[in-house]
């Protein structure tokens, strides 16, 4: 025992409750935070306070423990090892493997649902009684929303990074099945909270488990690779409200709290994507964009035109407003400090230069706003997409670097798979420079792109990165 003393005791009591409350509005502060770039880091430090302030109240309370000592060890050494692996991968990961990062992450968040759900049935001592028919209530679910995120979230990673087919696992009557399976498991969960002997309820359990294992498999199986962002999105969601089930499992306040901000956030920016990409989230859950093979239009545009870096150079330097879309090809090309440079220079000669960010651009929202930000573009020059589109018919050239399905303008056509999603109108401009590397790929949602055949569009083919570094010393 580490400590008896009743005035540590009272005092680790009397703390613990409000450091939660402090920890819990550090991270309604570290999420309000992150929804702007000038903030973002401010947000980062009030989520990294209200984690530490929870931890030193957790570990307050353990030390009010029996074997606080061996219990404290034991947390440490496993947050140390979860921390090494964190740093490690933070580190490393790509800005493209964002993602399946995220994802495979998400299934820590079930898997720990599910066994924190299992230790909190086990421990309960003595058969499960009427009274605690609540409790185990909380337990079931957890255990199903856990395992759902759990395999959900595996098979999103290993589809994200390519290791199985994006391809949508079509079986017959698949909505029919997702719904017998959720069915099942309510009413699987209703049985377990009645279940009056340990042997009963764990096998209930276990069978609601593999239930909801095959649900969140079978789900996400189900989804086109267009669709993942949104899936991960979705995921992240199911993982904030496992933690919440969790979190009343362990009668805990502040993982409550803290799921709900994770569920309630993650399913709001599931509404934005959607919306960004013109998708219904039904529309989403059912599958079928982004099936993985592409379709191309039978439609004949004519022939493109190219052009040479000194022919770009010379007209940026003409310039009076050049604005650029980035897309996930400058993110490929690690091509976001040549655009910087390229910007320091034209401003430097006067020119007025302003970024459009289309909100899917990239693989992940916010992915071409982190990519600018960390090559130190000044944040009042990177516009969104509502507040640029009225701009491109007064600018003289756009750079499209790495977009395509973002600056589509068969978006605007009915019949297209992209129909109806709004689009940056960079073919407003007098001039579009587009640089990419050739001109057989398409963009993700793998439709051809009109722009590139227009009057006014010059393709500069190449890597987005040499491409921008030749222009910038050609200036
Ligand atoms: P796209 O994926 O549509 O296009 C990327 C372009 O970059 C391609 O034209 C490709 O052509 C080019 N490219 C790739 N590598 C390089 C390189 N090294 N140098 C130069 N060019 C390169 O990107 P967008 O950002 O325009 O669109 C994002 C897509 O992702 C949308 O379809 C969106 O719906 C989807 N998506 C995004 C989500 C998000 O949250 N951000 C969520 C869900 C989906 P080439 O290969 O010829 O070089």
């Amino acid at each position: 025992m580490l400590h008896t003393e009743s005035w540590f005791i009272g005092f680790a009591f009397g703390f613990a409750p409000f450091a939660y409350i402090v920890a819990a509005l550090l991270f309604i502060l570290a999420l309000a935070g992150l929804s702007r770039q000038e903030t973002a880091q401010k947000g980062n430090y009030a989520g990294i306070a209200g984690m530490c302030i929870s931890l030193l109240a957790f570990f307050f309370l353990i030390g009010t423990t029996n074997e606080a000592g061996m219990s404290l060890l034991l947390i440490v050494v496993a947050m140390a090892v979860g921390a090494g692996i964190g740093i490690y991968k933070a580190l490393h990961v790509e800005m493209t493997g964002m993602p399946q990062l995220i994802a495979l992450l998400h299934s820590f968040v079930g898997l720990a649902a599910v066994l924190v759900g299992f230790n909190s049935f086990l421990i309960t001592p003595g058969a499960p009684t009427a009274e605690n028919a609540f409790h185990m209530g909380e337990v079931g679910l957890a255990v199903f929303i856990g395992a759902v995120t759990l395999t959900g979230s595996v098979i999103a990673f290993l589809k994200l990074s390519g290791k199985i087919k994006g391809k949508p696992l079509a079986l017959p009557a698949r909505n029919l099945l997702n719904l017998a399976a959720v069915a099942a498991s309510l009413i699987l969960i209703v049985v377990f909270a009645h279940t009056r002997t340990v042997y009963a309820g764990l096998g209930v359990l276990i069978i609601l488990t593999l239930i909801s294992l095959a649900l969140g498999l079978h789900l996400v199986a189900s989804i086109g690779g267009g669709d993942m962002p949104v899936v991960v999105s979705m995921l992240n969601s199911y993982s904030g409200w496992a933690a919440a089930m969790a979190g009343f499992t362990l009668g805990s306040d502040l993982l409550i709290i803290t799921g709900a901000l994770v569920g309630s956030s993650g399913a709001y920016l599931s509404y934005i994507m959607c919306k960004a990409m013109n998708r219904s989230f039904a529309a989403v859950i059912l599958g079928g964009f982004g099936t993985g093979s592409a379709t191309h239009s039978e439609r004949d545009y004519g022939t493109h035109r190219e052009t040479t870096v000194g022919e770009v150079a010379d007209l940026l330097r003409n310039a009076r407003k050049v604005v650029i879309t980035p897309g996930y090809g400058m993110a490929v090309a690690r091509a976001q400090y040549p655009v910087a440079e390229l910007t320091r220079k034209l401003r430097d000669m006067g020119v007025d230069v302003t970024f459009g960010i289309h909100p899917v651009a990239g693989r992940l929202p916010g992915h071409m706003n982190v990519l600018l930000a960390e090559a130190k573009v000044p944040y009042d020059i990177v516009r969104e997409m509502d507040e640029i589109n009225d701009d491109f018919a007064g600018a003289d050239v756009v750079l499209v670097i790495g977009a395509n399905d973002t600056v589509n303008p068969a978006a605007q056509e009915p019949g297209s798979p992209i129909s109806g999603m709004p689009v940056l109108k960079v073919w407003e401009a007098q001039n579009v420079i587009v640089l990419k590397r050739s001109m057989g790929n398409s963009g993700y949602a793998g439709v051809t792109n009109p722009l590139f055949y227009r009057q006014n569009t010059q393709m500069l083919l190449g890597d987005a990165k040499t491409t921008v570094e030749q222009i910038a010393a050609a200036l």
